[in-house]
């Protein structure tokens, strides 16, 4: 499906749930939103996940400088663009003001304030540690009772624990989605179309599954891939590039992928853990792959891959290739790159940086360079 019939399906739900008063509450995709309190509340969550292009990236430069990560500059594009690319944007009616990082906070708050759209703040500290830990209790308190001033009505801990159930069976389909043998251009389409949905995606999930659980993938000779990195948001040629040049991602290692799935809680935790605080600031203090928090986030993420690495070297006798993908003046990414490529390529495995905007006049540099990387051979 092409994401124009999605954004189009997406349009007419929104427009049917705002028609039964629900609010719609958005915020540029990343990690840590604890969105199960905006469905606890009965209100729609919207990630923004769409990738850019020249004229969206353009449109930005009234608001932010274009050294602003080009992420950054389509999401505020989203908005300055007219007429506006998707109509279901001017269904929001909150947008949450987050600090994942420093162009996350200013392109949100500019969103806010250039087109009129009341703001929510969700502040995540920094540093993961048991301080960190109390104050993410205490956003989570302040977040409940804005949510309840714009109900009008108390959020039950039952309802916020209902969607905490929800929320984790959404995250183990979309765990079981990325395992699968198909090729990663089709995964991801799901992936994405999931992200935008939620968990009212499920029963298709379940279908897709279903019905795709024993295929291997369509080609033998592709050179299979471990994307890490900034997410491949909706629209973006980068994932047709790959293929193109020969390379199926079988892993999808970013906020849009693993970082968010793995996110789990055992069935265990809804047994010994009554309050859904509890459960929502042991998710936080686990996060140990997030890119938002220090210390060790680095060093667990090359444990991680490395990790992935072996597994799928014992099982297939083949290297994997890792494409570590970097929104140009993505500082969260760019300023470990080297590192990261160099830790990583000690080890024996090989990593192609790419770091790139969304103009349409990269397509060919990026082409050559995905192609030179997957033309390396597969033994060591
Ligand atoms: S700088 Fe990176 S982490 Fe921040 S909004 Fe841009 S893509 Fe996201």
């Amino acid at each position: 499906m092409q994401a124009l019939e999605i954004f189009e399906e997406f349009s007419l739900y929104l427009k049917e749930m705002k028609s039964k008063g629900k609010k719609v509450i958005a915020f540029i995709s990343h990690d840590n939103i604890p969105e199960e309190l905006i469905d606890a509340a009965g209100f729609i969550p919207l990630r923004l996940i769409f990738a850019g292009n020249d004229e969206l990236m353009d449109a930005s430069h009234d608001y932010l400088p274009p050294s602003t990560c080009a992420f950054a500059q389509t999401c505020i594009g989203l908005f300055a663009l007219k007429p506006r690319q998707f109509d279901f944007l001017d269904l929001i009616d909150y947008f949450i003001v987050s600090n994942h990082c420093v162009s996350d906070i200013c392109a949100s708050e500019v969103i806010c304030k250039y087109f009129n759209i009341p703001r929510l703040n969700f502040y995540i500290s920094y540093i993961r540690n048991s301080n960190s830990e109390k104050y993410f209790r205490l956003e989570i308190l302040e977040f409940r009772k804005k949510l309840e001033e714009i109900k009008n009505s108390v959020i039950s801990d039952e309802a916020i624990i209902e969607s905490i159930k929800k929320y984790n069976e959404f995250r183990k389909f979309l765990e079981t989605l990325n395992n699968l043998t198909i090729q990663g251009s089709l995964k991801l389409k799901l992936m994405q179309k999931a992200f935008l949905f939620g968990p009212k995606i499920i029963p298709e999930l379940k279908d897709f599954i279903n019905s795709n659980n024993n295929l291997r993938a369509q080609s033998s000779n592709s050179k299979d891939l471990l994307l890490t990195g900034c997410s491949i948001f909706m629209n973006d040629i980068l994932i047709d590039l790959i293929k193109e040049g020969g390379g199926n991602i079988i892993f999808f290692d970013s906020w849009i992928g693993s970082n968010y799935y793995s996110q789990q809680f055992d069935n265990s935790a809804f047994e010994n853990t009554q309050k859904p605080i509890d459960l929502l600031a042991s998710r936080y203090i686990n996060n140990i792959y997030g890119d938002h928090c220090v210390p060790n986030f680095l060093e667990n993420k090359i444990a991680q891959i490395e990790q992935i690495y072996r597994k799928y070297k014992e099982k297939t006798g083949k290297r994997l290739g890792v494409i570590n993908h970097i929104i140009k003046f993505c500082d969260h990414m760019s300023l470990m790159s080297s590192f990261f490529k160099n830790k990583l390529q000690e080890k024996g495995i090989q990593v192609l940086n790419i770091e790139r905007d969304y103009s349409r006049a990269n397509r060919g540099q990026l082409s050559t360079r995905i192609e030179a990387y997957l033309e390396m051979g597969d033994s060591e």
